[in-house]
């Protein structure tokens, strides 16, 4: 979904649209959009840079990093984000705007990629672990049985190899 800044006359110019899934590549192979993606915001052109920001709302599909079973998890992620040309960019530029806490993009000037925002705020979103619930068990590192579910006998039948050193010099 690309916005051309030079169709819409006012600003802040405000907008509200369902990005469809298909558009959104996370590049990753277990995590994906399981619903369209709703961005809502605005868009705010200044003289040197153009802002954008909003709330970004979507669902998730990903698997338990203990379990591996699958998980959807909703997100939702208000942004803010500071398109700056490569002409106007500077590293005092990045510094003023991360100060606001919003984030740099460079762009040409032109058009605003929405798809591609909502694509990148999901990635910096994504927790590096997640799990189906806190108390998840996962899986017995012996014979995988998901230890939610089932009561493998791995456990039990585990010599401590401390003891069965011991055995040994019985
Ligand atoms: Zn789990
Ligand atoms: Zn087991």
């Amino acid at each position: 979904m690309i916005v051309d800044l030079f169709t819409f006359g006012k600003s802040p110019f405000e907008f509200d649209v369902t990005i469809p899934k298909e558009e959104i590549e996370l590049e990753s192979d277990d995590a994906k959009l399981t619903t369209d993606a709703q961005i809502k915001g605005k868009i705010s052109k200044r003289i040197t840079q153009v802002d954008v920001d909003g709330d970004i709302s979507a669902k998730v599909k990903t698997e338990c990093s203990r379990c591996l079973q699958p998980i959807e998890k909703e997100f939702e992620i208000p942004f803010g984000v500071s398109f700056v040309t490569p002409e106007n960019y500077t590293e005092e530029k990045e510094a003023e705007i991360n100060e606001k806490d919003l984030q740099v993009s460079i762009f040409e000037g032109d058009k605003i990629d929405l798809s591609e925002i909502v694509r990148e705020q999901i990635l910096l979103n994504l927790p590096t672990q997640v799990f189906c619930k806190d108390d998840c068990k996962g899986l017995c590192l012996k014979c995988g049985a998901n230890r939610n579910l089932t009561r493998c006998n791995c456990e039990e039948n585990e010599i401590d190899p401390r003891w069965s050193a011991l055995k040994n010099l019985k």
